[in-house]
């Protein structure tokens, strides 16, 4: 009975533990233009998020449209599409502590006008169609998206 009631104890704590997550990042052609990556990194270390992955790149229009396939019906979709390909974007991958989670707090809501103070779409967001940033929302698609732009070889990991 003791045996039990220690394996149980011990088998909360651990469910309960903080899980260590990877999450997408993309810091939109918006806050690359106007000089705001490093102020952009700068919060995600601030905040325990470790950047593991990092590439600059300018998305095609075919990336995007693959990348934002579930939005395709939006009516914003087109407006979207010639927004994410407009400029280059800066890629990461960031790991931590709740990352998918936390990551989506760090940012903000989608809309900066109603994004909480000190995020990073209160901060240098424009409207809800220039935004700053994009994470993962859950971790099916932080999986999706990862792979969409990195190879494992191109993630650091201790192990490696
Ligand atoms: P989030 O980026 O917060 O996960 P969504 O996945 O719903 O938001 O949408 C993806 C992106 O599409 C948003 O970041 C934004 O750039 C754009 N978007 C979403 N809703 C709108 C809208 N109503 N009008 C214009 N653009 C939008
Ligand atoms: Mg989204």
């Amino acid at each position: 009975m003791k045996k039990l009631l220690v394996a149980l104890a011990l088998g909360t704590a651990l469910l309960s533990e903080a899980k260590i997550e990877e999450t997408l990042s993309i810091i939109k052609p918006d806050a690359v233009k106007e000089q705001h990556i490093g102020d952009i990194i700068s919060i995600f270390e601030k905040n325990n998020l470790q950047v593991v992955a990092m590439r600059m790149t300018k998305l095609s229009k075919k990336e995007v449209e693959e990348f934002y396939s579930a939005l395709k019906e939006k009516p914003f979709f087109p407006d979207l599409v010639s927004y994410m390909t407009s400029g280059p974007v800066v890629l990461q991958v960031l790991k931590g502590e709740d990352a998918i989670a936390r990551n989506r707090q760090i940012m903000g809501a989608t809309d900066p006008k109603k994004a909480a103070a000190g995020t990073i779409r209160a901060l240098y967001g424009k409207s809800i169609d220039s935004n700053a940033v994009h994470g993962s929302d859950s971790e099916e698609n932080a999986r999706k998206e990862i792979k969409f732009f990195f190879s494992e070889s191109q993630i650091y990991s201790e192990q490696s």
